[in-house]
């Protein structure tokens, strides 16, 4: 088939995502897959066994559009009880088919042609695609290794009449970075009496590790009058492909959410939801994933320690990025091909994350798995 050349492409610049590249280049030479990020471990019993409750039940057919009201109501709960938040159920929470589709509704629902969007590179691959298909522009803050700390002061020159947007992520991805209450009360300056939305990714919320709080918007009214915040139940119940998360936003950006997303989705999986409503109730499973995560990060970076690769902070997520200047001079991109194939082991390399051309030399590990897998990963790793 000829795609036809009055029609040009609204995304040229765009091809498969990495994820599904390096996942398949893992699969054709069969390497260990710690590139795309997801558990190689199922979810709690009990959260399968929930699901097959709902089912067998009388919950097969369309959920409401905002999605099933008992979860709203738990969701609520949630977030009060973690964020001191007070969030309507009724009019400001809407489930999702997972946290991508979220922040792609989310984007699409308030931006326009011309409108520009800051976004922080090295930047989750789906934001920019979101903001040029929606008409805007990507405007890109590059934050550096090893510490990809932000500048305020330097965010702000990049701030002007046509600012819409601003979209955040913590626990960050790929960077495995948190912002802390100081960031977020320079965001709260940047934004204030402007005209600025933010969309806030923080569907790693559970994964922070060393104590460390994780600084939800919805923690600071101020920024919270103003965000889309968006969750995953995928990254906390090792469930990535059930794809349900949830989106927290005021009534008044909430409703235009919810115009461009009952189109698009309509509603979510409603066995799903009906399983997480129950699931919601069980406090231990998202309170003990720190310390599930913390031990698994401690056990790759001690496994691969003795390595040539140089490993850099990890304060959350479950991913690690190392440094491969002591290998390598070759392109990230070059570099896990070649790991993938000859040392059987798929990462992520960072550059694709950024839109200028970056000499990262630094990939990503993804931790989420047996210690069977990370053991036998690392095998490969300090063989290198
Ligand atoms: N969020 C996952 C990661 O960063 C990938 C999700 C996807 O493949 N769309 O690895």
């Amino acid at each position: 088939m000829h795609f036809p050349s009055s029609i040009n492409s609204k995304l040229p610049n765009t091809s498969t995502t990495i994820f599904t590249v390096m996942s398949a280049l893992a699969r054709e030479h069969n390497a260990i897959n710690l590139s795309q990020g997801f558990p190689d471990y199922n979810p709690h019993p009990l959260v399968i066994e929930e699901l097959t409750k709902a089912a067998k039940g009388n919950s097969n057919q369309y959920a409401l559009m905002a999605g099933f009201m008992p979860l709203r109501e738990q969701i609520a709960e949630k977030i009060s009880l973690l964020y001191s938040a007070e969030v309507n159920p009724e009019t400001e929470i809407t489930v999702t088919a997972g946290g991508t589709q979220a922040i792609f509704t989310a984007i699409l629902s308030v931006i326009r042609e011309d409108d520009e969007v800051i976004l922080f590179a090295p930047a989750y691959d789906s934001y920019a695609p979101a903001v040029e298909l929606a008409g805007g522009k990507a405007i890109f803050y590059d934050r550096e290794a090893p510490d990809y700390k932000i500048d305020w002061q330097h965010v702000k020159r990049l701030v002007n009449q046509r600012t819409r947007m601003i979209v955040i992520n913590t626990p960050h991805n790929p960077t495995g970075t948190v912002m802390n209450a100081f960031d977020m009360q320079q965001l709260e300056k940047l934004t204030k009496d402007r005209d600025i939305v933010i969309v806030s990714d923080e569907v790693y919320e559970h994964i922070v590790y060393d104590g460390v709080q994780h600084q939800s918007i919805l923690r600071y009214p101020k920024l919270a009058e103003r965000a889309f915040v968006v969750f995953s139940f995928g990254k906390t119940y090792h469930c990535t492909g059930w794809k349900v998360g949830y989106c927290i936003a005021p009534q008044n950006l909430m409703s235009e959410f919810r115009k461009v997303h009952q189109f698009n989705v309509f509603s979510v999986n409603s066995v799903a939801q009906v399983a997480f409503a129950e699931v919601l109730k069980r406090k231990d499973l998202y309170e003990e994933l720190n310390t599930f995560y913390q031990k698994k990060r401690d056990f790759f970076r001690s496994a691969i320690q003795s390595s040539r690769f140089k490993l850099l902070k990890c304060e959350g997520t479950y991913f690690q990025l190392a440094a491969y200047s002591r290998i390598s001079e070759e392109r990230d991109i070059e570099f896990v091909k070649r790991l993938t194939r000859d040392f059987k082991v798929a990462a992520i390399p960072i550059s694709v994350f950024y839109r200028h051309q970056v000499d990262s030399s630094i990939i990503r590990f993804c931790f989420a798995k047996e210690e069977e897998t990370l053991k036998r990963a690392a095998e490969m790793l300090v063989k290198i």
